[in-house]
């Protein structure tokens, strides 16, 4: 299969020659195919526009070029050009760019009237593609009684007026509501999937990778990395071979440093023999328990069998953590809700500052009792050596249950903050 644009070593370079030289683009390569929805990601100012507007025909390349299905860009006549523009791409930008004082009819119209195309057949593709878009209803309105994401539908749309098969977007939902924003990307989705429209779009949005088949990152003007989505693996050609957990997990976690990434691929590895295609599985599942959903028998057997199938061991373990988790926050809930009394505070806040510095493990029992210790030498109930012992006497004669060598720290640390009051 051949790709429908194909980029070779593509640079551009702003004011060539003057002071202000800047490179926009550094010698990126790529290629697309027919029916693929890759995203351009990557933090404002990279080179994200620059590159669509360069396979858009609408920046030259300083070096470099540009095919689409076979043809340089560069080298098309104005009439070729004309017709790259109209029939084979279509734009949308972050701003809707309608005309005021057009219906939305016309507007959608708008590029055919500067095609030649008789009234008559304008209004008649107009009405097909509205119904088929959703927008049927309000074609005799004006832009500015539509929502925001009523008006990107209508532009979505009048770039789509001469079917061309590819579809260009810069930030296309910059300038929504998070609601608008995932209908509007939903329907771009469907223009990808039941048309079969090659969709490319730009975004400096992590939230919305998980739409592209592919995605291409983009740092200081050049392309650093293309991921697969791991999820629509299958959808997306050009990429051979095996994928990696790691680039599988960069568009999971498309916001995580390459280092934190590393961290998670080998926890992954420890703790999910399986692979990762189960994680969101797993996410589910556990987001059901901390909901109350599900009980931990329940999680338990879920993480057991398919489609997750763990090992028993790691199941359990598993379960044991979240278990734990689920503890805690109705600790805190409780705590939040009940009254606390000034001395409880100090004493919440002081088992925090000694835990946040504590390398082991404690129970959510031995937390408790650390608490109630504390507490007691607040109120003075107890002295400094009978604070001592209780933190190191068992759990079993009703101790907190630290060696003593922690047991002794705990003391001097929470005497000096109390003295120090
Ligand atoms: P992005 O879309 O990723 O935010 P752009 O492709 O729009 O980035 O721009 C990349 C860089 O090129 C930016 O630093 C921008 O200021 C600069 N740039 C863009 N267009 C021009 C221009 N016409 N003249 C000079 N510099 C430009
Ligand atoms: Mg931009």
């Amino acid at each position: 299969m051949k790709p429908t644009i194909k980029v070779n070593n593509l640079s551009v370079a702003y004011n060539l020659g003057k002071s202000a030289e800047f490179w926009a683009l550094k010698d990126a390569s790529l290629e697309i195919y027919q029916g693929e929805y890759i995203i351009i990601y990557g933090p404002s100012g990279c080179g994200k526009s620059t590159l669509l507007y360069c396979l858009a025909g609408l920046e030259t390349p300083t070096k470099g070029e540009v095919l689409v299905d076979g043809d340089n860009l560069s080298k098309l006549s104005g009439k070729q050009m004309e017709y790259h523009r109209r029939l084979k791409i279509g734009i949308v930008f972050q701003s809707f760019n309608l005309i005021s004082t057009l219906s939305v009819l016309d507007n959608i119209t708008l590029p055919q009237v500067f095609g030649n195309i008789d009234r008559e057949k304008r209004i008649k593709k107009a009405k097909i593609l509205s119904e088929k878009f959703g927008i049927a209803d309000f074609l005799h309105r004006f832009p500015k009684e539509l929502s925001g994401g009523q008006q990107q539908r209508v532009a979505i749309t009048r770039s789509l007026i001469y079917s061309p098969p590819i579809l260009l977007a810069d930030e296309p939902v910059g300038n929504l509501d998070s609601n608008s924003a995932e209908i509007t990307m939903k329907f771009l989705s469907e223009l990808n999937e039941k048309e079969g429209k090659t969709i490319i779009l730009v975004t400096h949005d992590p939230h919305y990778l998980h739409y592209a088949n592919r995605v291409f990152y983009m740092k200081d003007s050049k392309i650093t990395k293309v991921v697969v989505n791991p999820k629509k693996v299958n959808k997306s050609y050009g990429v051979k071979g095996e994928i990696t957990d790691l680039e599988k997990l960069s568009i999971m976690y498309p916001y995580l440093t390459e280092t934190k990434l590393k961290a998670k691929m080998i926890l992954n590895h420890l703790l999910l023999p399986h692979g990762i295609e189960v994680y969101d599985k797993i996410e589910e599942v556990l987001d059901r328990y901390l909901l109350r959903k599900i009980t931990e028998k329940d999680l338990l057997e879920s993480l057991n069998k398919p489609p997750i199938n763990l090992y028993v061991q790691t199941a359990r373990k598993l379960t044991e953590k979240a278990v734990k988790l689920f503890e805690e926050i109705e600790e805190l809930e409780q705590e939040e809700l009940s009254e606390i009394t000034p001395d409880e505070e100090k004493a919440i806040i002081l088992r925090r500052l000694l835990l946040d510095r504590y390398q082991g493990d404690l129970s959510l029992h031995q937390t408790e009792r650390l608490k109630g210790v504390i507490l007691k030498r607040i109120k003075k109930e107890i002295m400094r050596k009978d604070l001592q012992r209780i933190l190191d006497a068992p759990i079993k004669s009703g101790g907190v249950g630290l060696n003593s060598r922690t047991a002794k720290k705990f003391t001097s640390e929470i005497e000096l903050i109390l003295m120090n009051k």
